[in-house]
């Protein structure tokens, strides 16, 4: 909330910069400073520096061919200066009167001996004003608000804040342990430095990067430690169960997938919810290790629910589930927004009785009327497609009743690079599997420019020939749902055409479930050569005989996204290919980033690319989502202060300090909003 300082034009400026409340304003920092302490004499001004000078008005021309041109000379008694504009209004024409006072700042430039200065800032004076005693700001600036304008507002907001004395320190004593300026000096000096802090610059822009850093702990720390207010079912460890599981795969478990099952059997055994991340490579085997823990919690007489981001990959885990857990009498179940009424009910039902074990389904399964018998745990699939606010909304409706929450086991494929895993993802603790099951083989990737899409026609041909199948992807069109549509349904007609001899299937998202699944389990059993699809296959999708992957426009795609579908591949025991077609135009940022997916197969460091090339906002797709972005701290520049907020926070959660809700809102003005259970 902007105070009524403000006017309704002021309010509306303020919006224009992003702005909706006084300590947002103050958390708008310069990008420079100017010394306008002084006043020069125009005799003592040197060429190409910044002056500001006061004089009066002793000629003024405008002319307007053959372009527009003001030249007002100012004198100040020591010498003469002359000021030109090329853009000007004629009301400005009118302030110029000769034997005006003005006062101007600008950079001084000389042309065949005169003194000049174009464009300079200026204000009439009527009489000598005393300059002002501190630096001047130089703030960005967005279309329709000036750096006057600018100026006038943070005057205003501190005049306000004096009078109040309203913007203190939370957390006095924590603030002088760590040694860190007041806040109320650590703005003003940031705003209105004196010649002499401005040298301390960055430690007040430390300091305020400390504040926001630590509210961003306490809000993420602060979930962490909800758990404590809730019960779980303690989750006892089946060793027999476990054995007849693993005896029935065709391949051993690795050492990873064997480590953080036991770091979840160690969270489970607690009678506080879990609350963990297993992240790890594609096809690095996320889905055995959640299987089993899902078949202890099953063994101890309670439900498991497991989520995916799409139907293809819901549907995906059903299948499989079924054929693993069949054999150990554990009954599986399938929930999606696309079943049928009848079904629907059918499945619901059959939870609430308790006589579904595993229910397996798509974000159809967080809806209110889905009521378990016995739930305690919930497993979340691909949790980086559902992102961060979905994560912290299905946390706060997996509740049970007042006092129970379901142990929660969430699964990521886009690894998260530890300055996220230690801000963003403080919530949660993190387990992971950093090595494939023996035998991979190596994804080639290639580039190749769209015009030359004729020339890889004949690979493909072979390569089906063999035996191999392929996926053929077309780009998301975030736009227009009917332009994609149109687009993967041309590419299809294409590919079939250019293949006569092949089986190509077609599968996008505004298929009925029946038929994309059909479709899967065409291309599952070799029934389809080539399948034709949309970013629906984006994510889980397991065909061990495809060999080939063809991404058009993958310019447009995110690294995270491409290193996904490239994931698709690489699955069976032949060497896979990973082909990426560009488009004419490459903006530098999207080279840079197709570099890095051709550099790169490694996903923790193509996360850590994605993270620097398009910030935490943008890779976490925060800006929409009302989730704190940090605005003035930068978790990879601030490492230092990280850790530090991240000490404080847990001592001030620890002795439960009475200003953490003020300190919250204070930076995350809706963070009540986000965490409502
Ligand atoms: P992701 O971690 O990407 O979800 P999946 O769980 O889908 O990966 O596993 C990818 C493939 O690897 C599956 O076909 C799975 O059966 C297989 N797999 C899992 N663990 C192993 C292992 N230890 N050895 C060999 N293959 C494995
Ligand atoms: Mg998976």
């Amino acid at each position: 909330m902007l105070p009524n300082i403000y006017t309704e034009n002021e309010k509306t400026k303020l919006r224009k910069i992003g702005i909706t409340s006084l300590f947002d304003l103050f958390l708008y920092l310069p990008n420079r400073y100017q010394d306008r302490t002084k006043v020069d004499r125009i005799k003592d001004l040197n060429k190409d520096q910044y002056h500001q000078i006061e004089g009066e008005v002793s000629f003024v021309n405008a002319s307007y061919r053959p372009r527009k041109n003001l030249i007002v000379v100012i004198d100040d008694a020591t010498g003469t200066l002359q000021l030109r504009f090329l853009n000007f209004y004629p009301s400005q024409i009118k302030q110029f009167a000769l034997g005006e006072k003005i006062r101007v700042y600008g950079i001084v430039k000389e042309q065949s001996f005169i003194r000049e200065m174009i464009h300079p800032e200026y204000e009439i004076i009527q009489k000598h004003k005393i300059p002002p005693q501190h630096l001047t700001a130089v703030y960005p600036l967005v279309s329709g608000v000036t750096q006057k304008a600018v100026l006038k507002l943070v005057k205003k907001a501190f005049k306000f804040i004096n009078e109040k004395n309203n913007i203190i320190d939370f957390f006095y004593k924590l603030n002088k342990q760590r040694n860190l300026p007041d806040l109320i000096e650590s703005i003003t000096m940031l705003h209105m430095p004196d010649k002499k802090s401005i040298i301390n610059n960055h430690i007040y822009r430390n300091k305020l990067a400390y504040d926001e850093l630590l509210a961003h702990q306490l809000f993420f720390r602060g979930l962490y430690h909800q758990k404590k207010n809730f019960l779980a079912k303690p989750i006892s460890k089946d060793e027999s169960i476990y054995n007849l599981f693993i005896s029935s795969l065709s391949f051993e478990l690795t050492n990873m997938q064997k480590k953080t099952y036991l770091e979840i059997m160690k969270d489970l055994k607690q009678t506080s919810p879990m609350n963990r991340l297993l992240q790890g490579d594609v096809g690095c085997g996320k889905t055995i290790v959640a299987t089993l823990a899902a078949i202890q919690t099953i063994k101890n007489g309670y439900q498991v629910a497991l989520m995916a981001p799409t139907e293809i990959l819901a549907e995906q885990h059903y299948n499989n589930l079924k054929k693993w857990l069949d054999p150990l009498k554990i009954s599986v179940g399938f929930l999606s927004g696309s079943i049928s009424k009848k079904d629907k009910l059918f499945v619901t039902e059959m939870v609430m009785q308790g006589n579904i074990d595993l229910l397996v389904g798509t974000h159809a399964l967080i809806q209110d009327n889905v009521r378990f018998k016995s739930l305690a745990l919930y497993i979340i699939d691909e949790q980086h497609r559902f992102g961060v606010e979905q994560r912290l909304s299905i946390r706060a409706k997996n509740k049970i009743d007042k006092k129970y929450q379901a142990h929660q086991l969430m699964m990521s494929a886009t690894p998260i690079p530890r300055t996220l895993s230690m801000s963003y993802f403080a919530d949660m603790d993190i387990s992971t599997i950093n090595e494939l099951p023996p035998g991979r083989q190596k994804i080639k990737t290639k580039l190749i420019a769209d015009s030359r899409r004729t020339e890889f026609l004949s690979i493909i041909q072979s390569h089906c020939k063999e035996g191999d199948q392929v996926y053929w992807v077309c780009p998301l069109i975030e736009e227009s749902e009917k332009l994609q549509l149109e687009t993967v349904e041309n590419t299809f007609k294409e590919v079939t055409s250019s293949f006569a001899s092949l089986t190509v299937g077609l599968i996008h998202g505004r298929m009925k479930s029946k038929e994309k699944e059909s479709i899967m389990h065409k291309f599952k059993i070799g029934d389809l050569q080539i399948l034709v699809a949309t970013t629906v296959i984006e994510v889980g999708v397991d065909v061990p005989n495809a060999t080939m992957i063809i991404i058009e426009n993958a310019e447009r795609m995110g690294l995270s996204q491409l290193h996904q579908l490239r994931g698709r591949v690489g699955r069976g025991v032949k060497e896979s290919t990973c082909i990426l077609l560009y488009g004419k135009k490459l903006s530098n940022i999207a080279k840079d980033r197709l570099k890095v997916i051709y550099e790169n197969m490694d996903g923790f460091k193509i996360s850590e690319e994605d993270l620097r090339l398009r910030g935490p906002g943008e890779f976490l797709g925060l800006k929409q989502s009302g989730l704190p972005v940090l605005k003035i701290a930068d978790i990879n520049k601030h490492k230092t202060l990280l850790d530090m907020a991240k000490e404080d926070a847990e001592d001030l959660i620890n002795e439960k300090h009475n200003k953490i809700e003020s300190h919250l809102q204070r930076w995350i003005s809706n963070y009540q909003e986000i965490t409502r259970t």
